[in-house]
């Protein structure tokens, strides 16, 4: 397991408040591994700071090439939580960047995406988090992030709306040369 914070006796009190509402009906005995279950889903979707950081600090390797015209990813598909309601969340990620000397590995624009989603996190936030991650690592001449986000709080709550709602966060230009000069090596 990546993270193992919580433990089933994390979510006992919670499943025990739920139970005191049915406790003379039978099917309360579905609950007996509830507590279990629920830390594994939380140890998956919430990871610490720590964690988050050594994990990109495994996956944002420069290499050397000339290439230095844009480019894009497909759909990446990231699931998170609201940290209003802890209900899941699906963010569609398109990464664009321009490189400026040295490239990111392309396996890596995925990996990155999956790992800020590792936290109950707002999409406005995931989104601006993202770009921020990207262009201060890779120190590329632009980066852009769309976010496609659909929202468990929307849909199963509130609005009740299967409403798609999009983000785009851009970091430097296209056109003028990059703000931070990339020199040397990477600081991993
Ligand atoms: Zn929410």
């Amino acid at each position: 397991m990546v993270n193992s914070n919580y433990t089933a006796e994390s979510f006992d009190s919670i499943v025990q408040l739920l139970l005191e509402k049915y406790k003379d009906w039978d099917g309360k005995a579905q609950f007996t591994d509830t507590p279990r279950r629920l830390a594994e889903l939380y140890n998956e979707f919430c990871w610490s700071p720590e964690k988050i950081e050594e994990e990109l600090n495994k996956h944002t390797r420069l290499f050397e090439d000339g290439y230095d015209e844009a480019l894009s990813t497909s759909e990446i598909d990231v699931k998170t939580l609201c940290p209003h309601h802890l209900l899941p969340c699906t963010f569609k990620v398109t990464i664009k960047y321009k490189p400026n000397q040295k490239v990111l590995g392309l396996s890596k624009f995925t990996r990155i995406a999956v790992i800020l989603g590792k936290h109950p996190v707002m999409q406005e936030t995931y989104t601006r988090e993202l770009a921020d991650t990207l262009f201060e690592r890779i120190k590329p001449y632009m980066v852009e992030v769309k976010v496609k986000g659909t929202h468990g709080c929307v849909q199963y709550r509130g609005a009740l709306q299967n409403v798609e709602i999009e983000t785009k966060v851009s970091r430097g230009s296209c056109d003028e040369k990059p703000l931070i000069v990339y020199s040397g090596e990477a600081k991993l």
